[in-house]
């Protein structure tokens, strides 16, 4: 049976060139990197190098660059690191957990924290960020595209508000590294994450940039790396995956590569529209990362088309979660306006660089076929169009 995968914002696979690059530092360079010995010296030439290819991808400095295991502990790291007690902190409705269930530990904490909003479109307005700033606000942390619907938020706007009132900016960039180019000077950030398995790196490794000058608390102590601001022995094979993806990204956004991407996914995304009514592409009128697609069906219960899709080889993800054992709406498609309903009715198409143009062909023949299907057996649906 053909397989095809378009849940690439759950993650993406090593790409060939990648796993290869990787495969010597398990086998032969396996040396510890702060060992002086021939392996420790190719560890840490292999580590260092990585670290200049990721600054690349971000236009920051090797020096700026800090290795994680994820984006999840570079979300942490960048803001815990940077608040203190006593503290306000700002960030919006629709960050992903990584950033959300840090800043509710912050509340409990006793840290304050202001929510902003979003528009219809999925987009943080940055005249809210600049409404919400007080005097003992510490940190801004807005994400720079959004793992659900693909919407780019204007951080450059909300980097020069927070540069204006002397308050940290953090963004988490999981969903836009590798995807659209990140100047983190344009950008004016202080902090941003990134994650490698969305883009084409083994899972389990990150980096966060931390802009030259700028103090952290870290979350782990122990030996002294990554200038200690993240002590624990470096992921070699892991931070040289992550450097390598990081230069592929690099080029491929240079050689027309999001525009290829956005041109596939406009045309899933506009045959769906066409050929299936009462739908919509939740965040399609604002600015987006070329591989995300969300689309409401009305009337079809988004697990429910999930698992169908499954069950024909396509596997993508709906607009809800599994949460406390009961499956609730996305918080993000809530936030942006949609009812209950067509939150639980939405389907996330997410691109990947493997992706090819056969796959796209193969979820346009089967998406809007297994939607009527559904439909045919909803009582809710016969109900409505009797
Ligand atoms: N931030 C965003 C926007 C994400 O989409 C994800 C992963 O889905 C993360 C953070 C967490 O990254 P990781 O899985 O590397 O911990």
């Amino acid at each position: 049976m053909l397989r095809v995968y378009l849940d690439n914002n759950a993650s993406t696979p090593v790409l060939p060139e990648v796993f290869e690059a990787m495969r010597p530092y398990y086998l032969e360079r396996f040396g510890n990197p702060s060992s002086i010995h021939h392996y420790g010296q190719h560890a840490r030439s292999a580590v260092e190098r990585a670290r200049t290819s990721v600054g690349s991808l971000l236009n920051a400095r090797p020096a700026e660059i800090i290795f994680t295991s994820g984006g999840t502990e570079a979300d942490n790291l960048g803001i815990f690191g940077l608040v203190r007690n006593g503290d306000h902190v700002i960030t919006s409705t629709i960050e992903h957990s990584a950033v959300m269930n840090t800043c509710k530990r912050l509340e409990q904490m006793g840290l304050e924290v202001t929510y902003v909003p979003v528009n219809g479109r999925g987009e943080v307005e940055p005249e809210e960020v600049r409404k919400a700033i007080r005097s003992h606000t510490r940190l801004i942390s807005i994400m720079m595209a959004n793992n659900e619907t693909g919407v780019i938020q204007p951080v450059a706007e909300i980097g020069k508000i927070a540069l204006e009132a002397d308050v940290f900016f953090h963004t988490d960039a999981v969903q836009a590294a590798g995807k659209v180019p990140i100047d983190v000077q344009k950008i004016q950030c202080d902090a941003l994450s990134i994650s490698g398995h969305k883009i084409h790196a083994p899972q389990g490794t990150g980096a966060l940039f931390l802009k030259k000058g700028t103090l952290i608390q870290p979350l782990l102590y122990g030996g002294n790396h990554e200038r200690q601001r993240r002590a624990g022995t470096e992921n070699l094979p892991g931070i040289v995956g992550l450097g390598t993806a990081a230069e592929i990204s690099r080029k491929w956004l240079e050689h027309n590569g999001p525009a290829e991407m956005a041109a596939m996914r406009d045309r899933i995304e506009n045959s769906i529209l066409e050929s299936v009514d009462e739908t919509g592409a939740n965040g399609g009128g604002a600015p987006r990362v070329p591989n995300t697609s969300s689309i409401y069906f009305d009337h079809v219960e988004g697990e429910a088309l999930v698992i169908a899709l499954d069950l024909k080889g396509l596997s993508v993800s709906s607009g809800a979660a599994c949460s406390s054992g009961a499956i609730e709406p996305s918080h993000v498609l809530l936030a942006m306006g949609l009812s209950h309903e067509r939150a639980r009715g939405s389907l996330r198409l997410s691109l990947g660089k493997q992706t090819t143009k056969d796959e796209i062909d193969f979820a346009i023949q089967i998406i809007p076929e297994t939607v009527a299907r559904l439909r045919e057996i909803s009582p809710v649906y016969q109900k409505i169009h009797a």
